[in-house]
């Protein structure tokens, strides 16, 4: 197949955000082929990076963005403050993975946390640490992230074209050629990075591109489901509590009333079901076993520190103490008020009722309920709500070292495009980083 040569629009270097957005043809270079040349396709997180590294390490990179400007998802990040890294020691870190974590091994030895940290440093952005091990930049501004990275590609000798939408893989003998745009216009490289992310939050342009472009040049696609998701319950009870913030309960998900995973921490009702950091975590285990037909509940114990035991001398020595008092009014000491109408219709106990009054076995649905607060689960939010994608190109084809792919040579994929999905706390887009800088680095000097 004969293609062009490599054309590239604009000067080399983005410099600055969304440099060449809608700009038809405003300058066309033609370069004499240079020893190597990289295409990444997508500037996200694992693009940027990608990109970067490779021009760093010499080679001639093309970085294709289908939206107007570089890294939409980045810079929304972490309620816009961007959650880039975590602290955790590595063994802990790749724990956050599950079992594809052990996958991340060898990009984090090569790229962790603590270079991260040290590379944003060296280009100017300071980080900090906060509770939890998660790190934020000193600013609390998500663009400060994406801005550092633009400035370093662009610096980087990396040209950006954005709006440039990629619909193809070139592939011939099973070696990459190149790419084509949505348009028909074509560009040859000897490597192509895939770092088009995930299909969450499409509207930052990660619509799941990547997984039709890898699916075309063979690779196996893990069915990809949304994760790090809100979870949608019965009835009125949400939609009654919405608004209301529970913190350090734990949050248990059953499946055909077997527990599966448990999480402590904060949780939100929502007017369609329950959030917050504890749920979405959860959410992954919800979203598997209601896929697979099972039906789940999530029950929240509301007192995690006090074993049955503890409980009930609390709720014996409470009652004593306060008999001439209301049964609801006794309850503010044990919960927030906006839960006391709940509990006293879920208990069978008329909030009126004198302390006192309260028999034995009303006191035990109490404790019971206090510890398993149960909601029936009936779905979860698409990935328009969703903070990762679970699934995508299945890492047993793809090199943990280099992030090559094993079918098609020359064809390398990054962040989140593969089937690895993090916990929330700067697991995922350090997952993105570290996969970016390997495949950027191996992309451009291959062994
Ligand atoms: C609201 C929200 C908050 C988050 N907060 C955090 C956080 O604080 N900490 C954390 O660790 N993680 C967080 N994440 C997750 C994190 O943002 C992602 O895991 C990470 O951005 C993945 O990086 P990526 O480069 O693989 O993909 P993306 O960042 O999604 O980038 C992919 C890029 O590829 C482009 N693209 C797609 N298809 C094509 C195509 N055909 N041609 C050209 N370009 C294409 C897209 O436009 C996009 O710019 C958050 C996610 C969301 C949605």
């Amino acid at each position: 197949m004969s293609l062009p040569r490599f054309v590239l629009r604009g000067r080399a270097g983005c410099g600055k955000l969304g440099e060449g957005a809608g700009q038809e043809d405003e300058r066309i270079v033609r370069r004499p082929m240079p020893e190597r040349k990289v295409i990444v396709v997508g500037a996200g997180a694992a693009g940027l990076m990608a990109a970067g590294r490779a021009a760093e390490m010499g080679a001639h990179t093309l970085l294709l963005e289908k939206m107007s400007g570089p890294g939409r998802k980045l810079a929304i990040t972490g309620a816009g403050r961007c959650n880039l890294t975590n602290v955790s020691p590595l063994a802990e870190f790749i724990q956050h993975f599950g079992p594809n974590g052990r996958f991340l091994r060898q990009a984090f030895s090569q790229f962790f946390a603590s270079d991260l940290v040290e590379f944003l440093s060296a280009h100017g952005l300071a980080t900090v640490t906060e509770r939890g091990g998660r790190v934020f930049p000193a600013s609390g501004i998500a663009k400060d992230v994406l801005e550092t990275l633009a400035r370093w590609v662009g610096e980087s000798g990396v040209t950006l074209r954005t709006s440039s939408p990629v619909r193809r893989l070139i592939v011939e003998g099973q070696r990459v050629l190149g790419v084509g745009l949505q348009h028909g216009r074509v560009f040859r490289a000897d490597a192509v990075i895939l770092a088009t992310g995930g299909a969450s939050y499409p509207a930052t342009g990660s619509t799941g591109d990547g997984y039709e472009l890898a699916r075309s040049v063979g690779h196996s696609i893990v069915p990809i489901r949304p994760a790090l998701v809100p979870v949608e319950t019965a009835g009125r009870t949400a939609r009654t509590l919405q608004g209301l913030s529970l913190k350090n309960v734990t949050v248990s998900v059953r499946a055909n009333g077997k527990k599966r995973a448990q999480a402590f921490g904060e949780m939100l009702f929502t007017h369609f079901g329950v959030s917050g950091p504890i749920v979405l975590s959860l959410s992954k285990t919800v979203v598997d076993a209601l896929r697979s037909g099972e039906k789940v509940s999530v029950s929240i114990d509301l007192k995690p520190a006090l074993d049955d035991r503890q409980l009930e001398a609390r709720l014996l020595r409470d009652l004593a103490a306060h008999g001439r008092q209301k049964f609801g009014t006794l309850l503010r000491g044990l919960l927030p008020r906006k839960l006391i109408p709940l509990c006293a219709e879920s208990v069978q106990v008329p909030p009126d009722k004198l302390a006192h009054q309260v028999t034995a076995a009303e006191r035990k649905r109490l404790r019971v309920w206090l510890k398993d607060f149960q909601l029936d689960v009936t779905g979860y939010r698409p990935f328009e709500e969703a903070i990762i994608t679970a699934g995508g190109v299945d890492t047993r084809e793809v090199y943990p070292r280099t992030m090559a792919s094993r079918l098609v040579d020359g064809l390398y994929l990054a962040g989140e495009v593969l089937d690895v999905d993090g916990d929330t706390g700067g697991y995922n887009l350090q997952a993105a980083f570290s996969t970016g800088w390997v495949a950027g680095q191996s992309a451009a000097a291959p062994s």
